[in-house]
């Protein structure tokens, strides 16, 4: 019995070290996507109160292990080599009223939050963004960096995959953290193609039909995880 006692701390461990890893291949995937830049986060809920999350002051491009500390729902730090972001608060208030969302993204990517500046809707314009259609908006620019604040997030949110938030960022949320990242991928890519398109004419929007069968298509772990790769295998 003793060996099994010894090799469940040791098999925990090395399973908390690949989700700290997949954390940080995730930021710095959106990092090089431009999708975030010194600041933004993501995190992985590891058990009923602990999350990861990337500290909030470091190299998001050369982000490693060490750059990972842990929180619990209420938002305080247990450990790490640095503070955890002051909207840290935004992942915890999505824990606690979400125990199926595993993995949140959080970042102030720039075509999206160019249309919720000028009072665009996000439209399905493009197959993968319809996965996230529609996406409710948080009609505030502040920060969500206190319990009101993400509550209120929370609640705009409801049961959607993402969210926007007015002139300030965007919020995925996924099963584990490949879910998080490619939406908030797709998300991004459909804001660009909506916004270009805006300077040339109305762009096409899908009909409820047209999103439904992306939805129906393109909602798959392996499309998911194909995505995931395409960027994983840009890293250095
Ligand atoms: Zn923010």
């Amino acid at each position: 019995m003793a060996h099994t006692d010894m090799a469940q701390p040791a098999t925990h461990d090395t399973a908390e070290t690949e989700l700290k890893q997949q954390l940080v291949d995730c930021i710095r995937m959106l990092e090089q996507s431009d999708i975030i830049d010194y600041n933004g986060h993501a995190s992985i809920r590891l058990d009923d109160n602990r999350i990861l999350i990337n500290i909030g002051a470091c190299q998001r491009s050369r982000l490693t292990v060490d750059d990972i500390c842990t929180i619990d729902l209420e938002a305080n730090q247990n450990d790490g080599k640095g503070f955890a972001p002051l909207e840290r608060h935004l992942h915890c208030g999505i824990y606690r009223v979400r125990p199926e969302v595993k993995a949140i993204v959080h970042a102030h990517p720039k075509w999206s939050t160019y249309l919720t500046m000028a009072g665009q809707n996000y439209l399905p314009v493009y197959a993968q963004g319809a996965l996230v259609y529609p996406v409710p908006l948080l009609d505030s620019p502040n920060a969500i960096n206190n319990r009101p604040m993400a509550d209120r997030l929370a609640a705009t949110l409801g049961n959607r995959p993402a969210a926007l938030l007015k002139s300030h960022g965007a919020v995925t949320v996924g099963k584990d953290i490949v879910e998080a990242f490619v939406l908030a991928n797709y998300m991004e890519e459909n804001a660009s193609r909506q916004y270009m398109a805006l300077q040339i004419g109305k762009p096409y929007a899908f009909s409820d039909e047209e999103v439904r069968l992306c939805r129906e298509k393109l909602w798959n772990p392996n499309l998911f995880q194909r995505t995931w790769d395409h960027f994983r295998a840009k890293l250095e």
